[in-house]
């Protein structure tokens, strides 16, 4: 089977390079299209409370036999959440509808700035959550390099990771940049765009060269630059392509 190279985040926790997205994989089809990559050798899958979807991947996670710590999932604090005290209730119900004593990793889904609520005060309830041992790794998403700088100046936790839109046409050279510096590993979302840079001339170009698919040169492209990527899919032609 092919191998998924893994990256340690700065608390020392590893996690799959390559994982499998649930976003907009609905609630009915999320066990199976779960259950199949994980037979295909996924063993990292990220969801979000807004995705709906939480509890089809635990119980694709539990029905696949594999054991619980070999298979890396993330969720996500949905936006009417950021209050602190409703982050940790929040938290508490992704572990409930996942069937799960801890989660991987859990991010804060959007920096939200505009909100009324800090967000490094939001930050504040994922550091208990930490402390707490229910989640293995904490991070952010979706966070520009000063929303970073405040939750790595303010916090007494660095996120694990800033997970941000990232493709051959937003390469986002910047904000990785400010993740590297603040020793926080980028997340790549859409890592094909949705595919819309797989008919790109470049790329299929590339693909035709070296006997690959498109997607496959897309996906290889952000492994080489040392991103985390999770490519969704529901057809399983295209999940274990994009696995391979
Ligand atoms: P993606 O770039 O993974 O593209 C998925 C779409 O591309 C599929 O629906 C399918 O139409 C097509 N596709 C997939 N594999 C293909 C292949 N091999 N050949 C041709 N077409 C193919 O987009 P995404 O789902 O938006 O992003 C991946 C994951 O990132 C999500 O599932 C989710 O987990 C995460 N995400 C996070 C955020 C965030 O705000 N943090 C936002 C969007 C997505």
């Amino acid at each position: 089977m092919t191998s998924v190279p893994n990256i340690t985040l700065n608390n020392g926790i590893e996690i799959p390079q390559l994982g499998f997205g649930v976003y907009q994989v609905t609630p009915q089809d999320t066990k199976d299209a779960t259950l199949r990559a994980c037979e295909i050798g996924y063993r990292h899958i990220d969801t979000a409370q807004m995705y709906g979807n939480e509890k089809g991947v635990g119980e694709a996670v539990r029905e696949s036999g594999l054991d619980r710590a070999d298979v890396f999932v993330t969720s996500k604090l949905n936006n009417g959440f950021h209050q602190p005290d409703d982050a940790l209730k929040a938290f508490d119900t992704s572990l409930e509808s996942l069937g799960f004593d801890y989660l991987d990793l859990f991010l804060i889904h959007w920096p939200l700035p505009g909100i009324d609520v800090d967000f490094v005060d939001t930050w504040g309830a994922l550091e208990q959550i930490y402390a707490s041992g229910q989640a293995k790794s904490i991070g952010v998403s979706n966070f520009q390099p000063a929303h970073l700088r405040r939750v790595v100046q303010e916090g007494t936790v660095p996120p694990a990771v800033n997970q941000i839109e990232v493709h051959p046409y937003l390469t986002q050279d910047d904000v990785r940049a400010a993740n590297t510096e603040n020793g926080v590993a980028t997340e790549a979302w859409s890592p094909i765009a949705q595919g819309l840079v797989l008919d790109d001339p470049v790329i299929t170009s590339i693909a035709s060269t070296h006997g690959k698919t498109p997607a496959q040169v897309v996906l290889r492209w952000h492994l080489q630059r040392g991103d985390i990527v999770f490519p969704k899919s529901v057809t399983p032609e295209r999940v274990k392509e994009n696995f391979e």
